[in-house]
């Protein structure tokens, strides 16, 4: 009954939240529609509760979740200010400054001593300094009021209160609220429970995986000189085909995206027009005016010269204009109906009288310059190796699911470089193309990718529009399209799990059907053709963290995805802390242990993800990287998120470090043996 309710809340908020219930004239006849201004903010939630039902709204959440001392959650979203206001009721509001540590407000303590089992204490260097993780949990559960002490080797010491984790209503344990700062080396930890419990731990340092191995002098790297559009992300692909023939293929997908495209449109009041031919086809040279005729008792009449639309609006006996919107409309579609569809402007009745309208032109609204292809495109995998018969050990990597994520597909553009012009000098990248048979998608999602590069660089999705008319007038358009990673076949929304949203201008919009999207299935063929795949890297922005399955729970009682074998747990987390490692070998960059683990503990449900399909259907090891790591700012003690484009100088960076990741991963593929 409670997840009734809930959904209930979230359907009225839905509908708030994403478009305008009451419908406005534009601002002036013949000027675009604009779509309301979006901004990426740091928004605070109440608890895991609350955060849950946010998710459950498909509002645009980024990838970056951080719990906060009083239990508290921040996350960074992309919004404006309407939808900020329509999650006001739970409790959302925009974080300010960051509170000081507080003490958790959980007063009461159990009578009897509650047992303390400290899971994880690390101390770990970055580039911003040296920081210390405790993770524990009391047999109190949530309400334990823990706190964590430790003395340095130095002889520094300091106390810092722990916060309570739960996900989904399951108590995960008490971490520190963020690392904490601690230069000084602490060799032990005790945790303290104000109802009694206590324990101790050796601290550990993180990430503590095998090093990478020494590149050996005048190994090469550093190939990135700026942020890629896809047509750049092709032609470096073909290119490094072309140089290296014999160790490389290029493989063209077979499912040709929708294309960076869109009908061309003009809005006239409550009057939607839209071209049944893309804009690119035709539809931009349409024009449309609403003309008064000057004269009495005149019929409402359309007329189509050429591309040009005229309706002559009908007048009464004194010559004032009586045709309505829904006459208007009526008429457009019977006497233009060969060029463009007419419909009402969102919830309008129709039952307006219009107001004449000067010729305006149809526009499809894209601004990318005309050498960017408006045709559908072929995505392209880069496939390497020395021996690419399927014998060897698969690796997929593929990067910009999401298209504002622009760090993602120099990732693996990167790794692509340093791989082949590697080969020929240092023997233990050799190795790596004699036993792995490497995949890389660069972008996964091209058209939403041009739209964040020349449109709107927020765009998450891919550029198919699935609204009904009452949600495709122009101002919506930065909101259509499907969330790509929220379109694959296991754990989905239509399996009934939480994190991806119905509504085709949500920003986790799962589509119309698993698997509708072009984009979703290309990446599943190459798991079905190769089935020598065995790992797989996700590679999104930003976060800083390192996940694999489960990815999503059900609303139904809350069940996850079926959890891995412990062993094959254990094979995650040992992976994991190897490509830390390497990760961390670059600049110091670490991704906090607590943001290294299972989607639906670290972070937070994502339903139809494409690493829960590779894993469930597939048996891959389907991970995750969210690149960019937060920085901290020694002034205000805090972490700040990088967000999606940060400054090239540090996504250039970020590329670097997670390349290096990337080529730790294809470096457990060499080693590995199927069980
Ligand atoms: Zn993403």
């Amino acid at each position: 009954m409670r997840g009734l309710r809930a959904s209930a809340v979230v359907l009225s908020l839905t509908i708030t939240t994403f478009l305008a219930a009451s419908p406005s004239a534009p601002a002036a006849a013949g000027a675009p529609p604009e779509p309301e201004v979006t901004s990426l903010v740091t928004i605070s939630v109440p608890d895991t509760a609350a955060l849950e039902k946010v998710v459950a709204t498909g509002a645009d959440l980024t990838e970056r979740v951080r719990p906060q001392p009083d239990g508290s959650i921040q996350v960074d979203a992309v919004l404006s200010e309407g939808q900020l206001s329509a999650l006001a009721p739970l409790g959302v509001e925009k974080a300010g400054a960051p509170a000081a540590q507080e003490t958790p407000k959980t007063p009461k303590a159990a009578a009897a001593a509650d047992q303390i089992v400290i899971e994880r204490a690390v101390w770990f260097r970055t580039r911003d300094g040296y920081f210390l993780s405790v993770e524990a949990t009391s047999s109190a559960g949530p309400t334990a009021t823990l706190s964590a002490a430790w003395r340095g080797r130095g002889g520094a010491s300091g106390t810092v209160p722990m916060v309570p984790y739960t996900d989904a209503g399951a108590y995960l344990g008490h971490q520190l609220s963020t690392p904490a700062p601690v230069a000084d080396r602490p060799a032990w930890v005790t945790v303290t429970s104000a109802g009694g419990g206590k324990a101790q731990a050796r601290v550990r340092e993180w990430p503590d995986g095998e090093r990478p191995d020494r590149a050996i002098p005048g190994y090469r790297k550093d190939f990135i000189t700026q942020y890629m559009p896809p047509g750049q992300l092709n032609e470096r692909v073909k290119a490094l085909h072309r140089q290296f023939p014999q160790l490389t293929d290029v493989i063209a997908l077979p499912y040709l995206t929708n294309g960076y495209r869109r009908h061309a449109q003009a809005q006239f009041g409550a009057v939607v027009v839209t071209s049944l031919a893309y804009g690119s086809e035709g539809g931009n040279d349409l024009a449309m005016e609403l003309v008064d005729p000057g004269a009495q008792g005149r019929p409402l009449q359309v007329t189509v010269n050429g591309k040009l639309i005229t309706v002559s609006l009908a007048t009464d006996a004194s010559g004032a204009i009586t045709s309505t919107a829904a006459q208007v409309i009526a008429a457009v579609n019977a006497g233009a109906g060969s060029l463009v569809k007419a419909t009402p402007y969102r919830t309008d009745s129709g039952q307006g009288v219009v107001t004449p309208a000067p010729l305006t032109q149809l526009s499809d609204f894209l601004k990318a310059p005309a050498d960017v292809s408006r045709e559908p495109a072929r995505v392209l995998a880069l496939r390497i190796g020395a021996h690419r018969d399927g014998s060897r050990t698969g690796v997929l990597a593929y990067a910009q699911e999401h298209a504002r994520e622009w760090v993602t597909p120099l990732v693996t553009i990167e790794t692509a470089e340093r791989l082949l012009r590697n080969y020929a000098r240092d023997p233990a990248t050799r190795r790596l193309l004699q036993r792995t048979d490497i995949f890389i998608v660069p972008t996964v999602n091209p058209d939403g990718a041009n739209y964040s590069f020349y449109d709107y660089n927020f765009q998450r999705k891919n550029m198919t529009n699935h609204c009904p008319a009452a949600q495709a007038d122009p101002a919506a358009r930065n909101s259509w399209g499907v969330d790509v990673n929220r379109n694959y076949a296991a754990g989905s929304l239509f399996d009934g799990y939480v994190g991806a949203s119905a509504n085709c201008l949500s920003g986790t919009y799962a589509g119309p059907g698993e698997h509708s999207e072009p984009e979703s299935r290309n990446v599943i063929w190459l798991a079905q053709t190769y089935r020598n795949i065995k790992f797989a890297m996700n590679v999104h922005s930003y976060g800083g963290y390192f996940m694999w399955p489960p990815g999503a729970y059900q609303a139904a009682g809350r069940v996850t995805l079926p959890r891995p074998t412990k062993a094959q747990e254990a094979y995650f987390l040992r992976s994991a802390r190897t490509i830390e490692e390497a990760i961390a070998a670059e600049r110091g960059t670490v991704t906090w242990p607590q943001q290294t683990g299972p989607v639906t503990d670290v972070l937070y449900s994502a339903a139809g993800n494409s690493a829960d399909e590779l894993w469930y259907d597939f048996g891959i090891f389907g991970w995750d990287f969210e690149v960019g790591n937060d920085i901290w700012n020694p002034a205000t003690l805090t972490w700040e998120g990088v967000g999606f484009q940060p400054p090239f100088e540090e996504g250039h960076k970020e590329a670097l470090e997670y390349a290096s990741g990337l080529i730790a991963l294809i470096g457990l593929a060499a080693d590995y043996r199927a069980p």
